[in-house]
């Protein structure tokens, strides 16, 4: 069975939920998930004048700190991620590798000025995990279906797209798990 490692990075995990998040993995993807105790100093990616993070030096951190192995490396953050070209991300990882990060921090309501729920920010968060995990496991977006994979640019696509995999992207973990 394929393992996966949830990494707190700067948040605390009981802060950031990760063993509910493990639960909302394990209904849907047939893999071990384990919470790493692994402390991470992330701060050598924040790029001061944006106030944000550098998500392609997180991944080249989580891949440097981890041990050799196979399991996918997940890294989760409240702290708000980019890559140069884009003013924000959600998250990133590498395809069909071992490396993933993502952040929650434009997944709370409060972001938005609305009001806090914390079932809806535990709802986007486990779709995160599972689309930056579905990277991992080979999975690129998925357009023709609704499906975990299809690409988010606003937290309205994240909750307008379902929980799970679409047929075809099944098919696809089935041969990789
Ligand atoms: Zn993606
Ligand atoms: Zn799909």
């Amino acid at each position: 069975m394929q393992s996966v490692q949830l990494i707190a990075l700067g948040t605390s995990a009981r802060q950031l939920g990760l063993s509910d998040v493990r639960s909302g993995i394990l209904k849907v993807l047939p893999v071990d998930v384990q919470l790493s105790d692994l402390h991470l100093d992330i701060d050598a990616a924040l790029d001061s004048s944006r106030k944000q993070y550098h998500s392609t030096q997180i991944l080249a951190m989580i891949l440097e700190a981890a041990n050799a192995g196979t399991s996918k490396l997940l890294g989760v953050t409240s702290y708000d991620l980019f890559i140069p070209v884009l003013t924000f991300v959600f998250g990133q990882a590498q395809l069909n590798n071992r490396a993933g990060v993502f952040s929650t921090f434009r997944l709370n309501n409060e972001f938005y000025g609305l009001r806090r729920s914390d079932k809806l920010l535990l709802q986007r968060t486990v779709k995160e995990a599972l689309h930056e995990l579905g990277h991992t496991f080979g999975l690129r977006h998925c357009m023709d279906h609704p499906c975990v994979m299809n690409s988010s640019t606003y937290v309205e696509d994240i909750d307008l797209k379902p929980g799970d995999f679409c047929l075809p992207c099944l098919r696809h973990l089935q041969t990789v798990l």
